[in-house]
């Protein structure tokens, strides 16, 4: 794959791409070996992208529903157009497999068309009448776009975190200034050259490569910046909402998840065991929706482990590009050394390791690591209270529903949850019971642009998608007459 094509010069801003002082080098975490080197920007490239977004807007943001609805659609079938070359970008950086790259591209060609459809309907329900308790006014309702906004983006998920955050802003009528994850450009800077072909005015869509520091910080605090919509981890999330505060702008958060998975006791084992390797090993385990506590019925929780290891010896961890692959490697150096000190101290504090831990003896090279199962996790531990972020999972029986919710929600955390069981009625008071913005039952983790994405307690701020992702990136606003 040629990978030296103009997409890489790390700034389009106001229609132009432009190269940066930064020389950020992106590596291939299967091979650990240099991919391609993109260039960064820092706060004049900011400044310049913010400018830019905001003259773009004046026209922009008076455009149709319908008129962006397309744009959107032009963009979502240039990304079907380039899915080969996205599926194949996303493995090369990421180093997830070809099949988890091609259901996020999907994703990605979903969201734009379903954005396309709410932009579409806006122009239907731009004004609304708001029924008053008095005959002398009437009040309407207007939903207008918000302003200029930031999107700043992860590595894990990078093409889908984009378009989650980057369909709704231009579907409400926004410019946007786009902050990718200097560990994984790549993606987005092919996302960029596909909508840079679909006629979208100059400036309503500016992409700045970078580092947190040169490039997030000075757009989280941009006084330009109306909103600035973020998902990454929780550190961060917190210094960019102080940013935020300066100039008393937005802010959505998508951050960390300690989730579970529950299977109860009259649980489908074998679906129990698919979905708890689905939850743990999907993305390497790099998912803040992975379902890493698995908390089993007593009566189910021997032939449960017995399974799940079977399970997770099982998986083929390969090069993303392998034919048989089930999982592919973790993203950097950084977070294997992250994730392999999370399963050494867990060992130190008593946490029995059951399998894995340890690099693939036939994968010497690339950020490799076998699926990984504990038990006997303490409950005050950082492998059970933090956020991993690699596939590792924790599996604890317990005697009780009760318990078992307990257990669940005891935690910082509340993005999603699994529950596994056969009885209808068990399972949906289960769900309600759980503190988590997205409860799956029986099923693995599907994900429709219509349903909310978001969490509980210090998961998120706001919630993605559905119209809820819209309106993030819209005002509100009354006007009332006297009659
Ligand atoms: P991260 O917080 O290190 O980085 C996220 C983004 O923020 C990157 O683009 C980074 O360059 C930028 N950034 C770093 N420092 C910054 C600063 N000071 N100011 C502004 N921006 C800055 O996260 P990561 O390691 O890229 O991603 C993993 C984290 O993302 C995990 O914690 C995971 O749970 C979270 N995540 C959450 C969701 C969700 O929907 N809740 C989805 C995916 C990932």
């Amino acid at each position: 794959m040629n990978l030296n094509n103009k997409a890489h010069d790390g700034l389009y801003i106001n229609g132009q791409w432009l190269a940066g002082f930064e020389q950020l080098t992106v590596i291939n975490p299967s091979t650990e070996t240099v991919l391609a080197t993109v260039t960064g920007g820092g706060e004049t490239a900011v400044d310049a992208a913010v400018e830019a977004a905001r003259q773009a807007f004046t026209h922009w943001s008076q455009t149709s529903g319908a008129e962006r609805g397309a744009l959107l659609r032009k963009i979502a079938h240039g990304v079907q157009a380039r899915r080969e070359r996205l599926i194949e970008l996303q493995s090369l950086n990421n180093g997830k497999p070809l099949f988890e790259a091609g259901i996020d591209v999907d994703d990605v060609f979903a969201t734009f068309n379903y954005y396309a459809e709410l932009a579409e309907a806006l122009d239907a329900k731009q004004d609304s009448a708001v029924p008053l308790p008095s005959d002398d006014f009437a009040a309407r309702l207007r939903r207008e776009p918000c302003g200029v906004v930031g999107l700043i983006v992860p590595w894990n998920f990078p093409m889908v975190t984009t378009a989650w955050k980057l369909a709704p802003a231009l579907a409400a009528g926004c410019c946007v200034v786009l902050k990718p994850s200097e560990v994984t450009p790549l993606p987005e800077l092919e996302l960029a050259a596909i909508i840079a072909e679909c006629g979208l005015p100059a400036g309503v869509f500016n992409l700045v490569c970078g580092t947190g520091l040169a490039v997030g910080a000075p757009l989280s605090a941009h006084p330009g910046i109306a909103k600035i919509s973020f998902t990454g981890s929780n550190a961060v999330g917190v210094q960019v909402m102080q940013r935020a505060a300066e100039t008393v702008k937005g802010v959505s958060l998508e951050l960390g998840g300690k989730s579970s998975l529950l299977v109860l006791a009259d649980a489908d084992v074998d679906l129990a065991v698919e979905l708890a390797s689905g939850g743990g090993y999907f993305n390497a385990g790099q998912m803040c929706s992975a379902t890493s506590r698995v908390l089993v019925a007593d009566e189910v929780a021997d032939a449960f482990l017995e399974k799940l290891v079977a399970r997770a010896e099982a998986i083929r961890v390969a090069d993303p590009f392998d034919p048989e692959v089930e999982m592919g490697a973790l993203v950097n150096q950084a977070q294997y050394q992250r994730v392999l000190g999370h399963i050494q101290r867990g060992q130190g504090v008593g946490a029995r390791l059951v399998c894995g831990g340890e690099r693939p003896a036939d994968l010497p090279k690339g950020y490799f690591l076998r699926p990984t199962v504990f038990v006997d996790v303490p409950l005050d531990s950082a492998l059970w209270r933090e956020e991993i972020f690699g596939p590792v999972l924790c599996v604890r029986s317990f005697a009780t529903e009760a318990e078992a919710i307990a257990l669940a929600n005891d935690s910082q955390f509340g993005l999603v949850a699994s529950v596994v069981s056969s009885d209808p009625q068990a399972a949906d008071r289960v769900a309600n019971a759980l503190q988590a913005g997205l409860v799956w039952i029986n099923a693995p983790q599907v994900i429709f642009p219509q349903t909310s994405w978001g969490g509980y307690k210090q998961s998120s701020i706001g919630r993605e998608l559905g119209p809820w992702g819209l309106q993030a990136f819209q005002e509100t606003k009354h006007v009332v007459r006297a009659l």
